[in-house]
């Protein structure tokens, strides 16, 4: 039984991008660590080469930054057990699977691909399962160095025995059986001398003193594999977590095809890092109650694997944008204007100057009205520029002939005030209504209409007050031309 501090890593392997389902994983398992007092590792498992994506661990590291999930091992951070990329360990895994040989745990193969091409069309011919058939298990061992040393390409498969039952336990799952006679002689050393995952994976998590494999249910195939190579080397064996499956919302596995699945891809849409930790964290894992929301450090507080579900867990992208509006309500008014300059930047307003007392009221009078921050732009552009196209419906059906009367009336007010608050433009359009004899409403819409271009938003005294009465002026005279055309 193992019962020291937890050891529990993260072990992508770097497509080029961090993956959703990968967010999950290293959060549970950070979370894990937080909670428990472990230590928490990366690994990089780059062993196949094949699929080499230059920078990939450079942009992996910055999205698992960027999420706020920091470990206390792996690359750039040394710890006593590195190195913590596996394409730096080839010598490791080299001198273990040797000894695997010797014990007769393994052995080389020199089957072409051509013979497994064929042994495969049979056995699917046939109806069985598509697995190795041992032809090279009987070969001696004097045999086989002189084929090696003919340079005759090999590769080590791990010798399964047949008819037995592979059995461990899962903290998610419960007991977890395989038959033996349903596993392939896997390969553990490629023909280009490089590990597969599999050898390379175990070695690490045995050396590495990981006590907790936490990872995804794609990964549960591979365990009875992994449970006779930690029994064929005399290991302990970890405790295994397999995490459930991310699903569309039609129930399909989760795929690009259907969504975004790289973390990257949200964090270019405007999600912050703090809703898309918290609604990925909810992906499987419940504290039992109604709660949804939460910061990282209650998480921390509340998570616990044994409350983590085996039923895969839909990926509800409108649950997500729900999580963004509130986590981005719980920003300041300063935070959250530091975020919409990064956007204006960004925009075709990028050279417009707009002092941070502008914004902040532009953002006190958004913030209970977007889910992004990036909607300040798109659904009140009227704070940014006058408007130069108006609402079809809202002109229709708020600019009368008469509001042009009525908006002209209450340009000539403003005219005579200061205007220092928003309660002036309020007072002042009262005093118009009183002394034309009509009800608020017959100003307050065509002049919404006038100085925002369309017919709904923030109280139309929120709107005037932050533009000034300069700007409102000029965008109500610009309207009266427009109801009215003085010719
Ligand atoms: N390299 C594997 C991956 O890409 C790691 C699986 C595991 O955690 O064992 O997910």
């Amino acid at each position: 039984m193992i019962c020291e501090t937890p050891r529990v890593r993260f072990a992508p392997s770097p497509t080029g991008y961090l993956h959703v389902g990968g967010l999950r994983t290293a959060l549970y398992n950070y979370l894990f660590a937080k909670k428990t007092g472990g230590t928490f590792l990366l690994r990089i498992e780059d062993t196949d080469r094949k699929r080499y994506v230059e920078g990939a661990i450079e942009s992996l590291i910055n999205s698992l930054k960027w999420c706020g999930i920091d470990y206390n091992e792996g690359p750039g951070k040394e710890g006593n057990v590195g190195p913590y990329l596996q394409s730096e360990r080839l010598d490791i895994y080299k001198h273990h699977s040797l000894h695997l040989l010797e014990q007769g745990s393994a052995y080389y193969c020199f089957c072409t691909s051509e013979r497994i091409n064929i042994l495969r069309e049979q056995q699917e011919a046939a109806g069985t399962q598509p697995k190795y058939d041992k032809h090279c298990l009987t070969l001696s061992k004097k045999e086989a160095a002189d084929r090696i040393s003919n340079g005759e390409n090999h590769v080590l498969r791990l010798n399964i025995p047949a008819g037995n039952k592979v059995v461990f336990d899962d903290i998610i799952r419960g007991k977890v059986e395989f038959s033996t006679d349903t596993i392939d002689d896997q390969i553990l050393i490629k023909s280009d001398g490089y590990p597969t995952y599999h050898l390379a994976n175990v070695i690490d998590d045995h050396l590495m003193n990981i006590t907790h494999i936490i990872r995804g249910e794609e990964w549960l195939s591979s365990t009875p594999k992994h449970v006779l190579l930690y029994q064929s080397f005399g290991w302990e064996i970890p405790l295994f977590a397999h995490l459930p499956l991310l699903l569309n919302a039609d129930r399909s596995k989760l795929s690009k095809r259907q969504g975004d699945v790289a973390v990257e891809d949200y964090r270019a849409k405007g999600f912050l890092k703090e809703a898309l930790v918290n609604f990925v964290a909810l992906l499987g894992w419940t504290a039992g109650d109604d709660k949804e929301y939460y910061s990282l450090e209650e998480l921390v507080e509340a998570f616990s694997l044994e409350r983590v579900n085996k039923a895969g867990a839909v990926f509800d992208l409108q649950k997500l944008s729900w999580l963004n509006a509130e986590h981005l309500r719980r920003n300041s008014t300063a935070d959250i204007t530091r975020m919409l300059k990064e956007e204006l930047a960004e925009s075709e307003y990028s050279s417009i100057l707009f002092t941070d007392e502008y914004l902040n009221l532009v953002v006190d009078a958004m913030r209970e009205r977007i889910s992004f921050v990036h909607e300040i732009l798109e659904n009140s552009k009227y704070f940014f520029t006058a408007p130069d196209d108006y609402d079809e419906a809202a002109i229709k059906k708020r600019w009368t002939t008469e509001s042009a009367m009525y908006l002209n009336k209450y340009a000539g007010e403003l005219e005579t005030l200061q205007c220092t608050s928003k309660e002036d433009y309020e007072h002042a359009l009262h005093k118009c209504t009183d002394e034309l004899g009509i009800k608020a409403a017959q100003i307050i819409h065509p002049l919404r209409v006038a100085v925002s271009g369309v017919g709904g938003g923030p109280g139309v005294y929120d709107i005037v007050f932050i533009i000034g009465k300069e700007e409102t002026l000029r965008r109500i005279r610009r309207s009266i031309e427009l109801i009215s055309p003085s010719r």
